[in-house]
């Protein structure tokens, strides 16, 4: 699989509900080699990105299955961590505001209030129980790929927020976006 195979809004499938994993089945295994395939293919694009994670509706899988790098902050290294069926067991600490971006919402990026604190419960590639607690960006990460798992995209977090979303320059920086003009009635966004 390759980047374009990842659906973008405004793609109805991204606003479902994904189905828990039953077994764990060549299929299964298979969906995750095509989610770490489209997400390296992705980022292979973009000069200042990272493919940090995926959900598997995003390659058009309806299933709870999420990958995240293991070193997002190294672009070389190409390996993940599967989450299967995750959900969210606590939120706690802080709210945060921080920029979020997505490889399903082009050109995009919002500044989204999140937990800064997550414990999350999954099962491994392995058939095993995962539990992770995590905090700061990887707690976003979490809560970001988990609310794919269940239709929920970030922008749906700030819609009415007219101060909140941002657009990428070429030089990597980011770019407050007019709410009236792009946003607002952005029928990709909101269709
Ligand atoms: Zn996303």
């Amino acid at each position: 699989m390759t980047k374009d195979d990842i659906i973008t809004l405004p793609n109805q499938h991204l606003r479902q509900k994904s189905a828990k994993v039953g077994i764990i089945t060549d299929d299964i295994k298979k969906v995750v080699q095509e989610m770490e395939a489209a997400t390296i293919d992705w980022e292979a694009s973009r000069a200042h990105e990272v493919g940090v994670a995926l959900a598997a509706v995003q390659i058009d899988s309806l299933l709870k299955i999420v990958v995240l790098r293991n070193n997002y902050d190294n672009k070389e290294d190409h390996t993940f961590t599967t989450f299967i069926n995750p959900e969210i067991t606590k939120l706690y600490g802080e709210i945060i505001e921080d920029y979020e971006g997505c490889l399903s919402v082009k050109d995009v990026y919002g500044k989204v209030p999140r937990y800064s604190k997550v414990k999350v419960k999954a099962i491994g590639l392995d058939g095993k129980e995962l539990r992770v607690t995590a905090e700061g960006f990887l707690a976003r990460i979490f809560q970001h790929e988990i609310d794919h798992t269940n239709g929920i995209v970030f922008v749906d977090h700030i819609k009415d927020d007219i101060a909140a979303f941002y657009t990428l320059k070429d030089d990597g920086g980011l770019e407050e976006l007019e709410y009236d003009t792009h946003i607002k009635d952005n029928a990709d966004l909101w269709a």
